[in-house]
């Protein structure tokens, strides 16, 4: 299957495992279903596969990076894609009321990325749960798709966020991802 698309930015909480507030404990990951799949494909496809997480609770002493980390290696572990599935994870740790590079919605990090590999902006695509995945892509001028995983009515934030370009919502990973694998443009 062709797909324009080259890399994928992936939000952590509520788009590759369940939202739980302010996630600390490793014990509590869980993959959403048809992440494993979705990924799966995405690899198959040749895409490369980077995260972009907002962690604040780090900037407000709730938990350290390092227990971020921790996280993030059981999420990596219960993917079962390998040792290393993701080119890069980017995890913004700032409080929303202070200065951040990073932080969605910042359009930094995908500029990083493309101009790093190389990437056109409309060859990435985030994927998130939540109005400030999409704006990091309308800022950067990536492709964007949602997951409605049930914690916001992310359709609604959409049609509030009046964004120049439109982000198609899939109620699954897996169906987002193969809309970006069988699109034409
Ligand atoms: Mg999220």
């Amino acid at each position: 299957m062709a797909s324009r698309v080259k890399a994928l930015i992936l939000d952590r909480d509520g788009t590759l495992i369940s939202h739980v507030p302010y996630l600390a404990d490793p014990a509590q990951v869980m993959i959403l279903p048809g992440v494993r799949e979705g990924l799966r494909m995405a690899l198959a496809a040749g895409m490369k596969l980077f995260v972009h997480s907002n962690q604040s609770g780090v900037g407000r002493g709730f938990f350290s990076l390092k227990e971020v980390e921790a996280c993030n290696r059981r999420m990596i572990e219960l993917l079962d894609l390998g040792a290393a599935p993701f080119a890069r994870i980017c995890i913004a740790t700032e409080r929303p009321d202070e200065f951040s590079t990073y932080r969605k919605p910042s359009p930094e990090f995908a500029r990083e990325i493309a101009a790093e590999y190389g990437y056109a902006l409309d060859e990435i695509c985030y994927v998130g749960d939540r109005g400030s995945d999409l704006e990091s892509a309308e800022r950067a001028a990536t492709r964007g798709v949602g997951v409605s995983t049930g914690l916001d009515d992310l359709q609604a934030e959409i049609d509030a966020a009046k964004f120049t370009h439109s982000y198609p919502v899939f109620a699954r990973f897996d169906a987002a991802i193969f809309s970006l694998l069988t699109r034409a443009d």
